[in-house]
């Protein structure tokens, strides 16, 4: 959702008239696009901050931009105003709409300042508080000319006791079924093959139509299939508690629809799920891999593990474990607990020791990257669909694009084939894999 939201600042700016600097030690502008999911974002954000402050001290003419979730928990705005002042504009999520505004404004100030403004009177702090309303329409400068992310929802409604999202990207609210319509046909005009729907809980989707319907996620899937020229819809990201029946049938029905599902776990103890407020349990879960396994026989699944939440014992900690060897992921994001302030379990008293988390958190990442690894191995001998990305960056005798369940293929091709490969989805033999891609030749 980040990317995406850079993506947007980019298109605003480049309506504009800006241009992409070549170095980022070339730019006049910085824009710093933040998360503030876990730990280490927030320490990186302030260690890159401190060394703009430099490139400032050079060139008064630089202007300072940081937004993203960090800037809608207030003690990070009062800790940037107070100790970073040489910030020129701070923006939330909820008003990026405004930012190449705000950047004007900041360049107006300065035109009309003389010795007496002062420093404060030219930064522009702008976070604004969650309100219903969407902005439709902004331009987004997209880094694939063949694929494209698009937010069908914004914020959450889960309160996962972990989690800080639905503090810093406000209630869940639904774009219009026919805004998503008509911006994903416009998208494919624009030459986009394949899209991914953003929301926290895409499963939680509920759009009002112009005739006053209400659109489900299933509906709104339903309705993309039929885009002509659309090839590839995959979304992101799916909660277990409301993954429904219908969209299983959805994944049967709807030739587009990727045979991929991310579907977070989270731990595999129902004691854990409960203290995290995720509304499942280990059965509830298997369940749903069941029926989603039985309906759409090969579905890659992958999935997110949080290790070391506040109170797991080694037992639950080995559910964690049975759980992945009985699901035989296709993938895995694995993550350390990471107290976020505000937060009910940054309170809780049971947290667990660093050196403990980092064990278990070792354990579960080898038996994550064996499984991804026999999964792959599965797949040598193969032919598989694979949209074409690009040219591998490190050999340009070599493709790289993605199967329909999402992985990763390094392929070559006859010697005359250039260019014109990207963006097309060709098929692809499968001849070698490894943990985390697979090795092939163009059919
Ligand atoms: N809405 C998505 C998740 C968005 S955050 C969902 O519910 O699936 C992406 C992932 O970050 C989460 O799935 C979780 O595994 C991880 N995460 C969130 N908060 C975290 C925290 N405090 N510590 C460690 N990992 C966290
Ligand atoms: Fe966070 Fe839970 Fe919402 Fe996902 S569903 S964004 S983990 S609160």
């Amino acid at each position: 959702m980040n990317e995406h939201d850079s993506e947007t600042i980019s298109g605003m700016l480049q309506q504009r008239g800006y241009i992409e600097a070549p170095e980022k030690n070339e730019s006049d502008i910085t824009i710093i696009n933040t998360c503030s999911i876990r730990e280490n974002a927030d320490k990186r954000f302030f260690g890159t901050l401190g060394q703009l402050k430099k490139i400032k001290e050079k060139n008064p003419e630089y202007v300072t931009c940081v937004c993203g979730c960090m800037m809608q928990q207030d003690h990070i705005v009062q800790e940037l105003k107070q100790k970073y002042p040489w910030v020129d504009i701070i923006f939330g999520t909820h008003n990026i709409c405004e930012f190449p505004d705000m950047l004007e404004e900041v360049y107006e100030r300065r035109s009309k300042a003389t010795k007496r403004t002062k420093n404060r009177d030219l930064r522009i702090h702008r976070v604004y508080e969650d309100t219903d309303k969407i902005a439709e329409g902004l331009p987004a400068k997209r880094l694939y000319k063949h694929k494209s992310f698009v937010n069908i929802m914004f914020g959450c409604n889960n309160f996962c006791t972990y989690c800080i999202v639905p503090y810093t990207r406000g209630r869940e609210k639904s774009r219009k079924p026919e805004d998503i319509i008509s911006e994903i046909k416009a998208l494919v005009s624009d030459g986009v093959k394949e899209v991914t729907l953003l929301g926290q809980n895409v499963n939680s989707y509920s759009g009002v139509g112009a005739d006053g319907k209400q659109w489900d996620f299933t509906d709104l899937i339903y309705a993309l299939n039929d885009i002509d020229g659309l090839e590839r819809i995959r979304f992101m990201t799916s909660h277990p508690k409301d993954l429904s029946d219908k969209l299983i049938k959805a994944f049967r029905e709807c030739d587009k629809l990727c045979n991929y599902i991310h579907l977070p776990v989270q731990a595999g103890s129902s004691r854990v799920l409960k203290r995290m407020n995720r509304r499942y349990t280990r059965e509830k879960y298997l369940d749903l891999v069941r029926k989603l396994r039985q309906a759409v026989p090969g579905i890659a699944i992958s999935t997110d593990i949080i290790v070391g939440f506040p109170g797991e014992t080694e037992e639950d900690f080995e559910e964690t474990l049975t759980l992945a060897k009985e699901v035989q992921y296709d993938s895995a994001f694995t993550f350390l607990y990471s107290i976020r302030k505000g937060t009910p379990a940054a309170e809780y008293e049971d947290q667990i020791p660093e050196l403990v988390k980092h064990e278990r958190f070792n354990r579960l990442l080898d038996i994550m990257n064996n499984g991804s690894a026999m999964k792959n191995a599965a797949y040598v001998g193969r032919v598989e669909k694979v949209l074409v990305d690009g040219l591998s960056k490190k050999d340009d005798k070599i493709y790289s694009g993605r199967t329909e369940g999402f992985k990763l293929v390094d392929f070559t091709a006859d010697e005359n084939a250039g260019e014109e490969l990207i963006g097309q989805i060709v098929e692809v033999e499968i001849t070698d894999s490894n943990t985390f891609s697979l090795r092939g030749r163009l059919k």
